[in-house]
């Protein structure tokens, strides 16, 4: 049986969730008290329904379904997402994922029990800063606190190296698990641009330039690497 996600809140946010999620073949449920926001997602969700969320009685009378996860995506007014989940927490539901805009918002959405509390403002900040300040991390995603996975541009010395000679592992102390490029294909007499992406490379596999390794390890590490000449 498709799980069911409950989307609380359509701004930019809730909205690509339920995309995703829809596009990734679940079922959702949308719910906004905005009827422009219920109407622009109600050919795609699966139930789309009109209805000021802090309401108890209307939130449990609409999520009546059996919701597996309900991720409550309302940023701007605190006291409406903190409402929310405390009704969610009330009719039962185990999986609530909510958004916050500050560490206070987040702090209390914590304390009722929310399983996730996310960021999203703040994480693509963090994201951005760390580009900026290494113009190769392409990517970062920190797993744990001093721990990140980052996509980098393999510095030009390692091209030609195969993964065991490059001794980054060794060196830089970092699992590389994964490998990106770009390649050049004919299609249909016409050259394309496509990247392909070796999530299981092995110490023989050779680094070319232009290369993009997926790396995972010690911030310091990664920034000693994405550093490297
Ligand atoms: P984003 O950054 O994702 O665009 P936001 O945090 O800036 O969102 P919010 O003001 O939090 O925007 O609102 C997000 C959505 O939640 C809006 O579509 C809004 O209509 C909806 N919303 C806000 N309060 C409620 C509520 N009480 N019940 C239902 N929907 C609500």
């Amino acid at each position: 049986m498709k799980r069911l996600f409950a989307v609380i809140g359509l701004g930019r946010f809730g909205y690509s969730v339920a995309e995703t999620l829809v596009k990734k073949g679940c079922e959702v449920l949308a719910i906004d008290r905005d009827e422009a926001k219920i109407q622009a997602i109600s050919d795609i969700a699966t139930f789309a329904v009109q209805c000021d969320a802090t309401d108890e009685r209307a939130l449990k009378a609409v999520s009546t379904q059996n919701v597996d996860v309900a991720i409550v995506s309302i940023g701007e007014n605190i006291e409406a997402s903190i409402l929310i989940v405390q009704t969610l927490k009330e009719m039962g539901i185990k999986s609530i994922i909510a958004k916050a805009v500050a560490n206070i918002h987040g702090k209390i959405l914590q304390n009722l029990g929310v399983t996730e509390v996310i960021y999203p403002e703040r994480d693509a900040a963090i994201r951005l800063a760390h580009r900026l300040v290494s113009p190769t991390v392409l990517e970062y995603l920190e797993l744990s606190p001093g721990y990140s996975i980052e996509e980098i541009s393999v510095p030009d010395r390692f091209s030609g190296l195969t993964l065991e000679e490059a001794k980054i592992q060794e060196q830089y102390n970092l699992n590389i698990i994964g490998i990106k490029r770009q390649v050049t294909r004919m299609v249909k007499g016409q050259m394309k641009k496509e990247e392909t992406f070796n999530f299981t490379p092995s110490p023989n596999d050779i680094i070319e330039k232009g290369d993009i390794l997926v790396m995972i390890g010690k911030e310091q590490d990664l920034d000693r690497f994405s550093n490297a000449e």
